[in-house]
Parts: C-alpha cells; structure tokens; sequence
C-alpha cells in the first residue's frame, strides 16, 4: 500500500523541482539492475561501440540514445563519462567585434559605478539614489540582452556576464534592481514572447521607461513553486483571463509596470477530456488596473533594491498576454530561472573580485607583532583560498554563459552548481575577508559588513542551494537512470545487444581487476596538470560507482534520500568545478598568458582538496557503516527537537 501511495508524491516532487518526470522503468524495479553496470565510456568510446557491432541495431540506438541524452559534462559524470564537448578547450565565444564592443562598455561602465554610485547611501537610503537609476538607464542597463532593433544593447550571454560581473564588485543592491528587471522580470518575454509581444514591451523595458518583475513566490509557495494558488479564469469568450491572488517578496515589485505573472488555469487535456489547473504564466500591466503593491520589505541586505507584495485583484489579462503556452507556465519559470544563473554567478565573481582586493589591501598595510600581518601563515592561507574560491566561480560562470551562446541547451545542471557555489564562495570570501581585517571588518565605513548582508539572500533565492542540490542530484540521477534501464532492456536480448554487453563485460572486468576504467584527460588539458587531472577521472570513476550502487539500492526511492543526494551534489559540485579549472589553466598554459603558472597553482590546489573531499564523501557513502548511523542520528536528533520544540538537552548546571 505504502509504495502504491509513495509513487505519485515522488513523481510530483521530482517536477516540482523541475527534475524531469520521465523516470525509466529500471528504476521502479523491474529489471536485474545488480547486473546492469555502465562503461565508463567517453563519447570516443561509444562511438567505437557502436561501430563493434553493426549487426546489432538495438545497442546501437540504445547508445545513440544515451549519447543523444545530453551533451552536459555534468550529466556525463553521473554516468561515469567524460563528456568533454562542452568543457574543451575552455571556450572562447566572442568574435572580434563583440570583444572591442564589449571593451567599449567595460571602461563606461565601471567609471560609472566608481565615481557616480554610492553603495553605502544606496544601502542607507533603501533604495537605489535617482542619479545612479537615470545614469544606468542612459548607459542602457535596463536592457543589455534585448536585441539592438528593439532599442537594447543587443548582448549575448558572455558580454552580459562581463557587465555584471562589474556590478557585482560594486553594488549588489543595484544588481538585484537590474536583475529581477532583465534577468527575470522580463527574461520570459526575450526567451518566449510572440512578435508583437515582444515589439510591444521590449523597447520600453530596454530603455528603462518601464520596470519589470518576476512574480511567482506567495504565501503559501516558495521552493514548492507549482503549488501557487493564483489562479487565471478565461472568460466565456475567451478573450481574456481574470487574475486574482497575491505574491510576497517581489523584487521591483513596488517599482514595475509590467510583471511575469505565474497563476493556475483550468487545462482541458484533449485526450481525456479532464480539466486540470496547470500554472500558465502572463505578462501584466499595472495598467490594466487590479495591481497594487505593499511597502517595501524591511531586510537584511540588498536594501537598496525594492521587495513587497504584490496583489492582483480582479485584474483583466488579454488572453495574447499569455506567455508561452496555455499549461506550459512551470516550465517558462524554470527555463528563466535556469537561463539567468550564470549571471548570478558573473555577479559573484565581480563581489569577490572587489572583496579580495580590500583584503590584499588591509593585509598589506596592517602591522602587528612588528610585521605586516601578510606575512603570517593564517593570513596567507585565508588569501590563497579567496583568490582560488574567485578563480573557479568565475571560471564558471564564463563557461556556463559560453556554453548557452553556443547554443547549449544542456547546461542546467553546470548552471544550478554555478550559482550554488557561487553565492557560497563569495560568502566564504567575504566572512574571511572581515577576518583578516579584524574589529575594522565589522565597522560600517570599509563596506564589507554591507556586502556579507547583501550576499546572504543568494543562497536562498532562485532556488535555495538546497533544492538547486537536490535538482543537480537528482537530474544526474535521473540521466544516469535512463542509461541503467537501456542496460536492463540490453541484457534481456544479449544476442541481439552482444557488442553493447561485450563492451560492458571489459569494463567491469578491468574496473575489478584494478585496471581502471580508460577514462583519461590526456588528450586535452596541458601536460603540467596532469596530475590533477588524474585525480579529476580517479574522483569520477568513485562517484559514478557510488551513484550506480545508490540507485541500484534506492531505484525511484532515491529521491527521499536526502542525506546521500546531498553528499552526491557536493561530489558533483567539486568534480565539475575541477574540470572548469583544469581547462581554463590549460588554455592560460597553452597560450602562454602571464598569469599562467599562477592559474596552475590555483587550479592545481584546487583540484587537491576538492579531489580528497571526493575521495572521502565516497568512500564514506560506499562503505562507511558509522555513516548510516549518522543519518540516523540526525534524523532522530531532529525529531526530537521538533517534538519539544527546541533543544532537548537542560542546563548542565541543571537549570
Ligand atoms: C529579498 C528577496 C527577494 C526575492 N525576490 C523574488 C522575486 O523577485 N520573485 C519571486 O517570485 N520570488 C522572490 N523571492 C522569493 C524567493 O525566491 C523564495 O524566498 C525562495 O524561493 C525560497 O522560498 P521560501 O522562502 O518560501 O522558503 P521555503 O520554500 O519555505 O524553504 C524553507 C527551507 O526549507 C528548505 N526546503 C524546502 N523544501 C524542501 C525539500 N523538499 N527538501 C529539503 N529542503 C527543503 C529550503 O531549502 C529552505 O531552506 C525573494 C525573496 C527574498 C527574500
């Protein structure tokens, strides 16, 4: 009974995190999984696979498949593969006159932000000073990705990560302003509005004459998106959808005049005749009347961006402001949401940069004991680590924002891990930074203690890291699951799937003999990290065998093991980030560039430490029996608070 109530709340957990549903038959339990183990195959090798047996199509439409699957390193992983396509070389995507365009901007730009923005007043004011908002709307800020005939700067993803990454380093509360307009507000239009939609709204919102925001969270509806309660009734003559509800914490939400609304519609499945609410999203104007806003929130950071509710009562929406499909609005939240990422990322990178350099600064200046305190060990350490903690978001972000230009539509996994360690990295920086300047950290005139405030919300919106961890775990779990249950269908024809399972044989036979899986990364990073890129396939080869044991043992229940996804999205997290690393150091090492053997140390420690961190999340999760006690542990720990609604322990002194 129990498994038979358990299915449908996995699967709509699954979707509600925006994990594809399609979990395959192998992991409901059907087939001899014990048996179904996956190469280590990189594409190469595939290929070669396909080729062995021309006789047998169905292992080579099985590969096919599974090549086809996704062409995201990240993805790879949880197959054991290195799926190199989009991670090398490390890419280079501007052509020359984007680049001389984009140097054009930077030098603009960030005079504008050094010498017109006042973060401090910004943050003291609560709201972004009228000089900054008129300056950025004449740099054309407002709308840096809306394409040029539509009156906006016309940038691709790149160009626009290089922009934020400059308002990151110097004012978060403004980057919010900017990015809950273009990032979110009014992303959907740019990636699913029609012709006119997009003529109508577009050269407004690029020129800043209007304000956009994203409105999808209410009340009873946060990391649980598609249980919104708006709701949008279509007329009888179906011209229009009447909107009603209210949506909390919405940035720009006391300033826009035009929203991407999420609400629930009435959707007649056409087979079955069945109506269901299914979220549809809409783009809304103050001006259709109904739309009113609270005042804005008070909070801990990014003050100077606006967040209040908003409400919409009664409020006509013509039906071609749907945006995208009828029913098909979950979906356009989570394509904006994964599409805007990197940017959150490149902004991070920008924090971090400026952090750093305040750090180096104080470090430099600062003497005590009779020397300057970069001298000392501890204050090395913690500078070394925020410079590689920088080098690899921004490493990140640059890759991710490459891969979409080049027309990638796999990279929500690479995008989910570069804001989660992202929004991570530049909390570590800039608690460390106030830690090495000491009591002068904690005061408000430096600015720091402004940013740790500012930058304590990235890990909670747009996805908390959390569910993002959840997502990247069980969205690599999935592909990988796919791929067990070709192997399952495979091994119910072996004649039919010989060269499939003949290849599969050798794999496993030299895996337990010692031998290793093939897998190697000689052929495309530089020679000087070669060892790190040993540790980089020795990692991966670990993490693929603990996450095939996990969803051998687990099938579909593996999406309530929360305790192991979580230790699977760190692993993950630290393997793909290794990867980004090595191929940036590499090209740096193969073009000569002066910071080349710095970037070979910071990527080399890097890959030391996220490497030993794999190494030992895995073998704990392999073998470790303490490791299930502790999941115990901390599930009874945690019940017990909840029950006594708090600690459980007394005083020691009894009182
Ligand atoms: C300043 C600010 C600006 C914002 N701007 C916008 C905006 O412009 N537009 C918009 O729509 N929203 C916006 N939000 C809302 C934001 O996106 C949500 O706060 C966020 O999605 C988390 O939702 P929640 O706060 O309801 O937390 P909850 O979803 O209630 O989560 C609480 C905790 O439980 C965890 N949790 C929840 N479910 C699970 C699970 N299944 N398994 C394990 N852990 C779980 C979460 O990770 C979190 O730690 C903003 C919020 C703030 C504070």
């Amino acid at each position: 009974m129990q498994a038979v109530r358990t299915a449908p709340i996995v699967g709509q957990q699954l979707r509600r995190l925006g994990v594809g549903s399609s979990w395959p038959r192998a992991l409901l339990g059907q087939p001899p999984l014990g048996l179904a183990r996956r190469p280590y195959a990189s594409g190469a090798t595939q290929a070669v696979l396909e080729k062995s047996d021309p006789l047998s199509p169905e292992a080579s439409t099985q590969e096919k498949q599974a090549k086809a699957e996704s062409k995201s390193f990240a993805a790879g992983m949880f197959r054991g593969q290195l799926t190199t396509d989009q991670v090398f070389p490390y890419p280079s995507v501007l052509n020359e006159e984007q680049t001389q365009f984009l140097k054009e901007l930077v030098g603009p730009v960030s005079r504008f932000f050094e010498e017109v923005n006042d973060p401090a007043k910004n943050d003291m004011m609560e709201k972004v000073e009228e000089t900054t908002i008129q300056g950025l709307k004449e740099l054309g800020a407002f709308g840096l990705q809306v394409p040029s005939e539509l009156g906006g700067v016309g940038l691709c993803n790149t160009q626009y990560a290089r922009l934020v990454e400059i308002v990151g380093t110097h004012d978060l509360g403004v980057g919010i302003t900017l990015g809950a307009h273009q990032s979110i507000g009014f992303k959907g239009i740019l990636l699913f509005g029609t012709k006119a939609q997009k003529e109508k709204y577009l050269p407004k919102l690029a020129s800043g004459e209007t304000i956009a925001a994203f409105c999808l969270t209410e009340p009873s509806s946060g990391s649980d998106a598609a249980s919104i309660r708006s709701s949008a009734v279509p007329s009888p003559c179906g011209k229009y959808y009447t909107l009603n509800g209210s949506k909390i914490w919405i940035s720009n939400g006391g300033l826009a005049d035009i929203f991407t609304v999420f609400a629930k519609t009435p959707v007649t499945d056409a087979a079955t005749g069945a109506v269901k609410e299914k979220i549809t999203a809409f783009v809304v104007e103050r001006s259709f009347g109904g739309v009113t806003h609270g005042p804005p929130e008070k909070k801990m950071g990014i003050k100077a961006s606006n967040t209040a509710e908003v409400y919409f009562d009664g409020v006509r929406v013509p039906a071609e402001n749907v945006l995208g499909e009828v029913g098909g609005g979950f979906k356009v939240a989570m394509h904006i949401l994964n599409n805007g990422r990197f940017g959150m990322a490149a902004a991070l990178a920008g924090t971090m940069k400026g952090i750093i350099a305040k750090a180096v600064d104080h470090a430099t200046n600062r003497t005590q004991f009779g020397d300057k305190i970069h001298n000392f060990g501890l204050i090395q350490e913690k500078l070394a680590r925020m410079a590689i903690l920088h080098y690899v978001t921004e490493s990140m972000a640059y890759m991710v924002s490459a891969n979409m230009d080049q027309g990638s539509t796999d990279f929500q996994i690479e995008a989910a891990i570069s804001k989660i360690f992202g929004s991570e990295a530049a909390w570590k920086v800039t608690d460390e930074c106030i830690q090495i300047m000491g009591g002068m950290g904690f005061m408000k005139e430096p600015g720091v203690e402004r940013v740790l405030r500012d930058l304590r919300i990235f890990r909670i919106f747009e996805g908390t890291n959390d569910i993002l961890r959840l997502f990247v775990a069980l969205q690599g779990c999935m592909d990988k699951g796919k791929e067990l249950s070709g192997l399952g269908n495979a091994l119910k024809n072996p004649f039919g799937n010989a060269g499939l399972l003949l290849g599969e044989a050798g794999k496993q036979l030299r895996r337990r003999a010692g031998l290793g899986s093939g897998l190697s990364l000689s052929g495309v990073i530089h020679q000087e990290l070669s060892r790190s890129g040993e540790l980089v396939v020795q990692a991966l080869e670990q993490f693929a065998a603990v996450v095939e044991a996990k969803l051998i043992k687990h099938k579909k229940g593996i999406v309530n093991e929360q305790f192991v996804l979580q230790r699977l999205a760190d692993s993950a997290i630290d393997l793909y980030t290794m990867v980004v690393v090595l191929s940036r150091a590499s090209r740096s090492l193969s073009e000569g560039h002066p910071t080349a053997q710095h970037e070979k140390m910071l990527c080399d420690s890097w890959c030391i430490e996220a490497a030993a961190r794999v190494r030992e999340t895995m073998t704990a999760l392999q073998s470790d029996p303490q490791q299930q006690e502790l999941f115990r542990n901390f599930k009874s720990i945690s019940t017990a608070l909840v029950e006594r609604g708090g600690v459980v322990t007394s005083n020691p002194l009894g009182f």
